[in-house]
């Protein structure tokens, strides 16, 4: 039969698609592309767990037709909208999932065609081209919208889609969780998201949606860096929420910002840089001959700016991207409203402060009562530090030099050792630059009013294991932590608590539960995370004393002390075993700024300096804004009375950043997630260059391959009946009488529409992850 007679009846094809394919692979590869199409289509709603090995003898045919496609030899013409048609488009319609290789295999193979993007369900997966990909153009952006999920190869753009049409669809937010490990690209894919839904959002003052993507370039310029791993890291958790009307017309955006690594404007490990603004300033302002203006050298390199890469100030001040990014910097400033006087003369100062105050060197004093005393070596440079932050320099060297402690009611001054005396000096710029951080975010944020709708999009630093790992990567991985137990929850925790409770019958999936290691992190009051924020209140403990403590009271088999590492600990995370040394825990998580700088600042002339010393800071991660441009930066500050500061409890970085996670997720949950998984292909950067031991690692503890195997065999969308009737019975009822929410009128709507393999629980209708598409897509249509 050529072709069988059932080829335009999927339906049947059980039966004779054995004859079809044997015909197909012995003799006939004259397949054209609608053909393919349809097998694909049938293939992903039909073949799926039954029929093995036609499933690999298809894969086969079809490649080796794209093949000949490829070669010229062939007799038809590839249809240039589906070139990605050859492989599968969606893992879950792989059959032999446990055989981890044939998922590989097919990433790679489909890698090697550039195709990057595969579902696997309603997870995509992304694995970093690291070239420039034809992916992204107007012609891909319309393509992607409002299209059936299987009408086009998976994409980024679809993945927005999806979210934007079931915001409007469901009158309910979204929530777009974006994962992977440094550089695997998930501020590319967060990038293109915003592209796409502010395009899906109909943007239609295009100012507006210039303001949101300029922000996104903003917030990175001050918030990312060059790393060992990626040159465009992200130093901070970013969750962008993507506001809208009901109607589904975008009215602004809104940033939180998480955890920012102030550490790094002080040092930054070997091969790395300090945040990218700071050279973009310096080398903007070379430009315009205003260096000397804020007392920054054309010459001579800040020792915060300093490394192997950039030694002499002609290498930041020559560089033209320097420069270009400047210029973008400053357009973002006009954009968001700063004015040229106030704004962005107070932000450039302050930043050149913090470089300036970095040269400051100290000299250590012999006295005859204590030798160790500190002096300043070059007055000059504290005189320029103090000048751009508006204060005095005598005072600023008193500040930096000594420090006041109370003792029986009496105010008794104290010198500081050279060693105190520059902790207090990076401590200032370090303060000031997540102070600055969070004003600009603050500032930025578009939010006109917290009605109607959003959707969120989490960019989140990934899971970090490096030589030496320090308080940073322990809260980044943490939070990576959670991040994985939630989507574990959606994916797996929740979906088969349902099968129990409806009397489903389905499969269960064994998965990784992490939730111990997050019991060990975050309990309280025996948690990690306790336990640090304890012993930091004892002003005798060493970093010693904390893992000492660590070792008593941590009872999990996922922590353990290694020997021959002082002060290192092990925890083995959802991803993989890290070794930790705490040697400095203890003050990252103080995190004090000496209450005599605090109120020498207090006394700045420049209003933001003032401003950002004066609240302290409403420590929520969150910053809300209003559109208006009130030019607002230095009112409503209050005078403190000196010995109200010098006891004023600053909270501990665990404490916050426990408090931002629960923040977050709060936000999350509250949204119905999707998900983006970015794999990174290998470890040099290349393109082209697939390791297939690296992605193993990446799908293995992300849980990848078990997602295949319940979205396969689970039902992902789980909707009361009442929900159900009252959306599609438009489907199989006259519109304008809606039928009883019983299970029989949805069993009468599911079998109108022809769909498959759904089931009725008690109260639910159980759908697969792509009946959801279809059927939105039918009520579209009618
Ligand atoms: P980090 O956790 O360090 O912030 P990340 O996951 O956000 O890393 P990205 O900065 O998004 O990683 O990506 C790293 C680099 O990979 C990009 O600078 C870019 O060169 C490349 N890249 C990522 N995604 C894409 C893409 N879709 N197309 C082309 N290049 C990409
Ligand atoms: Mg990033």
């Amino acid at each position: 039969r050529n072709p069988p007679p059932t080829l335009y009846q999927p339906e049947l094809w059980s039966d004779h698609f054995n004859d079809f394919i044997c015909k197909c692979l012995i003799k006939d590869f004259e397949l054209r592309p609608n053909v393919l199409d349809l097998l694909q289509h049938v293939f992903i709603r039909q073949i799926v767990g039954r029929e093995r090995i036609l499933q690999k003898q298809l894969m086969e045919l079809i490649d080796l037709n794209q093949q000949i496609g490829t070669t010229g030899k062939t007799r038809y013409r590839h249809d240039l909208k589906r070139p990605h048609i050859a492989l599968l488009d969606d893992l879950v319609t792989l059959e032999v999932l446990d055989e981890v290789r044939d998922s590989i295999e097919q990433l790679q193979r489909r890698y090697a065609k550039d195709q990057i993007y595969t579902y696997v369900g309603d997870i995509l997966i992304a694995v970093n081209p690291f070239h420039k990909m034809e992916l992204y153009s107007p012609q891909y952006t319309k393509m992607y919208i409002g299209a059936k999920r299987t009408a086009n190869p998976p994409h980024i753009f679809a993945v927005a889609d999806i979210a934007y049409q079931s915001m409007v669809s469901y009158n309910a937010d979204q929530c777009i969780v974006i994962s992977g490990e440094s550089g695997a690209g998930k501020t590319e894919s967060a990038h293109l998201l915003v592209e796409q839904l502010t395009v899906l959002g109909k943007a239609n003052n295009r100012s507006l949606q210039e303001k949101i993507l300029l922000v996104n370039n903003l917030v990175e310029a001050f918030g990312n860096a060059c790393t060992a791993i990626n040159d465009n890291s992200s130093r901070f958790g970013k969750y962008l929420e993507m506001k809208f009307t009901c109607g589904g017309t975008v009215v602004g955006a809104q940033i939180s910002e998480y955890l920012l690594e102030k550490s790094r404007v002080v040092h930054q490990a070997t091969g790395e840089k300090n945040f990218h603004i700071f050279y973009y300033i310096y080398a903007g302002l070379a430009e315009r001959k205003k260096l000397a203006h804020y007392k920054l050298s054309d010459s001579k390199t800040p020792k915060y700016l300093f490394n192997e890469h950039i030694k002499l100030g002609p290498d930041i001040v020559n560089n033209t991207f320097y420069k270009e990014q400047f210029d973008s910097v400053e357009q973002c400033f006009k954009v968001i409203g700063f004015t040229l006087e106030v704004h962005t003369l107070y932000v450039y100062s302050t930043l050149a402060a913090i470089l300036n105050s970095g040269d400051i060197e100290f000299t250590s004093v012999a006295s005859e009562h204590q030798t160790d005393k500190s002096n300043i070596s070059n007055i000059a440079v504290l005189e320029n530090a103090a000048l751009l932050l508006c204060i005095r320099p005598d005072e600023l060297q008193e500040a930096l030099t000594s420090h006041c402690v109370v003792a029986r009611g009496e105010t008794i001054v104290r010198p500081n050792t050279v060693d105190k005396a520059t902790e207090v000096r990076d401590a200032m710029g370090k303060a000031l630059y997540g102070r600055l951080f969070s004003w600009i975010v603050n500032r930025i944020n578009t939010l006109e009013d917290d009605k109607g709708l959003n959707i969120g999009i989490l960019d989140i630093f990934g899971f970090e294991n490096f030589k030496r790992n320090s308080f940073e990567q322990l809260c980044i991985n943490i939070a990576n932590e959670q991040i994985q137990f939630y989507f574990n929850q959606h994916i797996f925790a929740w979906e088969q608590d349902e099968y129990l409770n409806e009397d489903v019958d389905a499969r269960v999936i064994e998965y990784e539960d992490n939730r111990p290691l997050l019991d060990l992190f975050l309990q309280k009051p025996m948690g990690m995370l306790s336990l640090l924020d304890e012993e930091s209140r004892f002003p005798q403990a060493t970093d010693q004393t904390l893992v000492e403590k660590f070792e008593d009271n941590l009872k999990s088999k996922n922590f353990w002390r290694p020997k021959r590492v002082d002060l290192g600990f092990g925890i083995h995370h959802y991803a993989g075993k890290v070794i930790y040394n705490a040697a400095g825990f203890l003050s990252k998580n103080r995190d004090t700024l000496p209450a005599d700088i605090v109120l020498l600042l207090r006394s700045s002339e420049n209003q933001l300096i003032r401003k950002l010393v004066t609240h302290p800071l409403t420590k929520t991660g969150k910053h809300t804004w209003s559109n208006s441009n009130s030019g607002d930066t230095g009112t409503g500050e209050t005078t403190h009375h000196p010995r109200e500061s010098t006891n004023m409890r600053t909270q501990t970085v665990a404490s916050y950043f426990r408090y931002s996670l629960m923040d977050l997720l709060s936000k999350m949950v509250a949204g119905q997630p999707h998900f983006v998984r970015c794999i990174k292909p290998n470890n040099d950067r290349q393109a082209s260059k697939f390791d297939r031991e690296k992605v193993l690692v990446q799908l293995r503890y992300t849980g990848v391959l078990e997602t295949a195997k319940i979205r396969r065999q689970g039902y992902s969308h789980r909707i009361l009946y009442t929900n159900f009737v009252n959306r599609y019975y438009i489907l199989a009822f006259h519109a304008h009488k809606e039928p009883d929410a019983s299970p029989e009128t949805c069993a009468a709507i599911l079998e109108k529409t022809k769909l498959e393999n759904w089931v009725l629980g008690k109260t639910k209708v159980f759908l697969k992850y792509y009946h959801v598409e279809t059927l939105n897509l039918m009520v579209r249509q009618t």
